[in-house]
């Protein structure tokens, strides 16, 4: 839906967070409400975009490294193919 985010004040798609009882975007859910996590990666504290296999926390830009990663290595093997 769109509202007014509490925290940034600009109207967005926001959605009512259950623990503080307002109006959020998701750029402010992702920076104040997320818990953050040590990524096993890179080791800085950031909320896990994703999970690898043993539940360990990854962070957005190790996500985006690897995603690049991968899609090199899948362009590649279809290059040399
Ligand atoms: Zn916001
Ligand atoms: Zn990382």
């Amino acid at each position: 839906m769109n509202g007014i985010c509490f925290f940034c004040d600009e109207a967005k798609t926001v959605r009512q967070n259950r623990k503080i009882g307002e109006l959020i975007c998701s750029a402010c859910y992702q920076r104040e409400i997320k818990p953050k996590e040590v990524c096993t990666i890179c080791e800085c504290k950031e909320p896990a975009k994703t999970r690898n296999k043993q539940g360990g926390a990854i962070c957005a830009a190790c996500y985006q490294r690897d995603r690049r990663a991968k899609l090199r290595a899948t362009l590649q093997a279809s290059r040399s193919a």
